[in-house]
């Protein structure tokens, strides 16, 4: 019998989780809050920033829209960027990708202060995955993966985990993450030969290929556990790049679409915000202590 790994289960665990956190903040006089920067009127960024809005809602998260003109200058995005950086009452910030082509993407990574950074996109936070250090912020879609499978129950420890991506928002985070719990990780993308082989050795396989149903049965085996991260049309219809309709059934579990990874990612989202906050709160108590100490050093000499 194939297992469903439905999203929503893992979603609302994580957003009980958060709402009793963010209560103790408020009780403590600190309301998490979460910025949100968007350029231009895109209609796919404004449907996403009203999900980000309704999901911290529920969870009583505060919101700060900051929403600036399609031709603002970089100088001036930075500013922008600089000044929720140094908010101490914004705790998050996330930033709409992809930029418009003038916004030098780089330069933004490197501006986005790494503590608030709860999309992951500053090069500090990537080398600590990739050195496997656990003090930073990690990307949502890999960290949505590895609490799917953790709220499933299944230990990836020693097994082989195919991901079909190699992407940085995907398959180069998530295999670093996977390797730092013991899984045997092979990144595949679209030169990959004989893909169906491999996939068909695997214990997991992650799929993010973008393509709609573009995984059959051939690609895998009644013992496949499948994590299917793809979100794409098939005319109006939401589907995933497995062909779930001829593979359930013939797998031993599989994430739906929609209804799997994606609530799970929109939930880690806001996660990364607390874990943010407590990365502030740390450092604050850091430099309090070193301060603290310098006097009391001083004293008495
Ligand atoms: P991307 O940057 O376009 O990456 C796609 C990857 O798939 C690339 O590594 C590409 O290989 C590989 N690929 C494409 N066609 C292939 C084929 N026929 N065989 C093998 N590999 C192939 O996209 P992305 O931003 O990583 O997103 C991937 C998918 O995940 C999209 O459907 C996106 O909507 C979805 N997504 C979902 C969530 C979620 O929360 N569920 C979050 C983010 C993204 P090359 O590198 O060789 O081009």
């Amino acid at each position: 019998m194939t297992i469903i790994l439905k999203g929503a289960p893992v979603a609302n665990q994580v957003k009980e989780e958060l709402t009793a956190k963010i209560s103790t903040y408020i009780k403590q006089g600190i309301q998490p809050k979460v910025a949100i920067l968007r350029v231009g009127d895109k209609p796919e960024d404004k449907a996403y920033e009203t999900r980000v809005v309704k999901n911290c809602e529920k969870i009583g998260m505060a919101i700060e829209r900051v929403t600036v003109d399609h031709n603002i200058i970089m100088s001036e995005f930075v500013d922008k960027i600089d000044t929720l950086n140094k908010n101490p009452g914004i705790h998050g910030i996330l930033i709409f990708s992809p930029l418009p082509s003038h916004l030098d993407a780089e330069i933004v990574s490197k501006t986005i202060s790494p503590q608030k950074d709860i999309d992951c996109m500053s090069p500090e936070n990537c080398e600590k995955i990739f050195k496997g250090t656990t003090t930073g912020l990690s990307p949502c879609t890999p960290l949505a993966v590895l609490a799917v499978l953790k709220h499933y129950d299944y230990d990836i420890n020693g097994l082989n985990v195919v991901i079909v991506n190699r992407s940085m928002v995907l398959g180069k985070p998530l295999s670093m993450m996977l390797l730092a719990h013991n899984a045997t990780v092979t990144l595949c993308h679209s030169k990959t030969k004989d893909l169906a082989s491999l996939t068909r050795r695997a214990d997991v396989v992650v799929t993010g290929v973008g393509r709609p149903k573009y995984f059959g049965r051939d690609y895998f085996t009644r013992k496949s556990f499948i994590i299917d991260v793809g979100i794409n049309y098939a005319g109006d219809q939401m589907c995933g790049d497995v062909d779930y309709e001829a593979v359930a059934g013939h797998c031993a579990a599989i994430t739906p679409v929609p209804g799997g990874i994606g609530i799970v990612t929109s939930m880690m989202l806001l996660k990364n915000v607390i874990q943010a906050l407590e990365i502030q709160q740390t450092h604050l108590y850091q430099k309090y202590e070193e301060v603290s100490h310098g006097k009391k050093a001083i004293i008495s000499c």
